[in-house]
């Protein structure tokens, strides 16, 4: 049988919008057979979407997607067949979840600077014990008629060199890569056209990557066009990478992305799925 894979998605354990069990439910009624769940720092949704993958007959391969720091910059690097239960992963996850905690708290006095006051006791009662992001933040600045979609949230105060924007130091890259590797997982560079890289900066980029034991790169993702694609695959071949497919799926009301619905890996590219070996923690 040949698999539907999804290898890259959110639940409410991060930014998503569905509980664990009901994105498995989603990614089954889209025709996903393979689908690895992805939260930002964190494997808490992980029994959950276990449970309810089993009884769908779905593989659920145990992902995370990990924020990392190179060279001042930040990246999200994608583990997938992790061990979600690996203390040195778990205690990153610690660390990760106090780093977005203090961030918040920057954020929320920024906005508050520009007279945005109650931010952070919004956030944090959303995201209760899930990790918080700038997408709670957002959701935040939408709820308060500050701004009418997310999207704006983003581009007036949250990216970068916007007014509310903090720069965290993440995990450093070399440390996220063994987390990763050493728990049995497949590393994987995530959506790697967003970070706007020069081609000088993205060979360091990919150089250092493969050096700390990634092994892939993301070459299909959820709303790219057929152009992004072949660049993403032309960088899988030079730098020998295997290429992964995810949808980075944050929630049903983007009808841009939708579980599972992705372009095909272009043929001359190994897939990242037969890295997946005896090792990797698929159910
Ligand atoms: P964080 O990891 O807390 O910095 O949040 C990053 C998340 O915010 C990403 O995974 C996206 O889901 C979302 N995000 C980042 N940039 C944008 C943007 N320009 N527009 C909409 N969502 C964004
Ligand atoms: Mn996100
Ligand atoms: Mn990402
Ligand atoms: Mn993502």
């Amino acid at each position: 049988m040949t698999e539907k894979y999804d290898l890259h998605c959110h639940s409410t354990a991060s930014d998503g919008v569905l509980s664990p069990t009901e994105l498995v439910q989603r990614a089954h009624e889209q025709g996903v057979t393979a689908l690895a769940l992805t939260d930002h720092d964190t494997t808490a949704g992980y029994e959950e979407a276990q449970t309810t993958a089993s009884k769908a007959n779905i593989k659920l391969i145990a992902g995370i997607e990990l924020s990392a720091s190179w060279q001042d910059k930040s990246f999200h690097i994608v583990g997938l067949g992790i061990d979600p239960h690996y203390p040195p992963l778990l205690e990153a996850i610690r660390n990760l979840q106090v780093i977005r905690l203090e961030r918040a708290g920057k954020i929320a006095a920024k906005l508050e600077n520009k007279r945005i006051p109650g931010a952070l006791e919004s956030v944090t009662k959303a995201a209760g014990d899930s990790m918080i992001t700038r997408t709670h933040f957002a959701d935040f600045l939408v709820s308060q008629n500050h701004v009418s979609s997310q999207q704006e949230a983003f581009d007036r105060y949250l990216a970068k060199d916007k007014p509310a924007y903090v720069a965290t130091v993440w995990a450093e890259l070399d440390l996220a890569l063994r987390w990763i590797t050493q728990s049995g997982g497949v590393a994987v560079l995530a959506h790697p056209l967003r970070y706007k890289l020069s081609a000088n900066w993205m060979k360091r980029l990919l150089t250092a990557f493969k050096q700390a034991g990634g092994q892939g790169i993301e070459v299909v993702t959820g709303r790219c066009s057929a152009d992004e694609i072949k660049l993403a695959a032309t960088l899988a071949n030079d730098f020998e990478l295997a290429g992964s497919v995810g949808s980075d799926f944050h929630s049903p009301a983007n009808q841009w992305v939708e579980l599972g619905r992705l372009a095909p890996l272009p043929t001359h590219i190994k897939p990242v799925w037969e890295l997946f070996g005896q090792a990797v923690n698929i159910v």
